[in-house]
C-alpha cells in the first residue's frame, strides 16, 4: 500500500525513489536471482557436485547442447529465489536451488525443468533476462527460457523454446519420446493442448 500510495504522488523529487521501489518489486516479483559473486579468496576450481534430482534434467540440456558441462546443483534455501546462478572469479560455476520451491512442485517436472534450465542459461551460457513475448495459440506467452518470472507456459511453449535456446529442432532428436514421457509423468499443470505422445 505504501508503495502504491507513494507512486502516484505528484513531484520529480520522487523519481529516484520510484525507480528504487520499482527495482525492489521487480526483484520480489522474480522467480530467479542471478548473484556474479566476486571472491578472490577461493582459488582453483571446486569438486563439481550435482545432487541426483537434478540428473534427468541434466542429461537432457547437455544432449541438447551437445557436451559435457562442468558446474555444481544443489539445493540451498539461502535465497528466496527459486534458482539462483553463483559464477566465482576462478570460474567455478555453481546453481542453488531453492529446496521448498522445488517441493512444491513436485507434480510438475515441466516447471522444474523451466527453473533448471533458466538457472543454466545464466550459469553455462553466460545469458541475461528477456522478458519479450509472442503470440501462441490466441495468448501472449514468454518468448525465452530467460523469461524473469514464473512462466506458466513452458509446458505448452517448451519445444519452440528449446529450440530457439539450442538452435536445433528438438523433435529430430531420437530420445525426444523418452523425455516427454519423463517430463509428462509429472505434469499436473500442463495446458491440455500439449502435443500428444506418438505411439
Ligand atoms: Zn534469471
Amino acid at each position: 500500500m505504501i508503495e502504491l500510495q507513494i507512486w502516484f504522488r505528484e513531484g520529480a523529487e520522487l523519481f529516484y525513489l520510484r525507480i528504487a521501489l520499482l527495482t525492489v518489486l521487480v526483484i520480489l516479483m522474480s522467480g530467479c536471482g542471478e548473484d556474479y559473486y566476486r571472491d578472490g579468496l577461493r582459488g582453483g576450481v571446486k569438486s563439481q557436485y550435482i545432487d541426483p534430482a537434478f540428473d534427468q534434467y541434466l542429461k537432457i540440456w547437455e544432449r541438447y547442447l551437445g557436451r559435457k558441462v562442468n558446474i555444481s546443483i544443489y539445493f540451498s534455501a539461502d535465497s528466496n529465489n527459486a534458482g539462483v546462478c553463483r559464477v566465482w572469479d576462478d570460474g567455478h560455476r555453481e546453481i542453488q536451488i531453492n529446496p521448498n520451491e522445488w517441493g512444491r512442485y513436485y507434480n510438475d517436472r515441466f516447471y522444474r525443468e523451466n527453473i533448471l534450465f533458466h538457472e543454466m542459461g545464466h550459469c553455462l551460457l553466460g545469458l541475461r533476462h528477456q522478458d519479450e513475448m509472442f503470440q501462441y495459440a490466441g495468448s501472449r506467452v514468454p518468448a525465452s527460457i530467460m523469461y524473469s518470472k514464473v512462466n506458466h507456459f513452458y509446458g505448452t511453449t517448451r519445444k519452440i523454446l528449446l529450440e530457439r535456446l539450442f538452435g536445433k529442432n528438438i523433435i529430430k532428436d531420437r530420445f525426444y519420446q523418452a523425455e516427454l514421457r519423463f517430463l509428462l509423468t509429472k505434469s499436473q499443470f500442463l495446458p491440455a493442448n500439449y502435443p500428444r505422445l506418438s505411439e
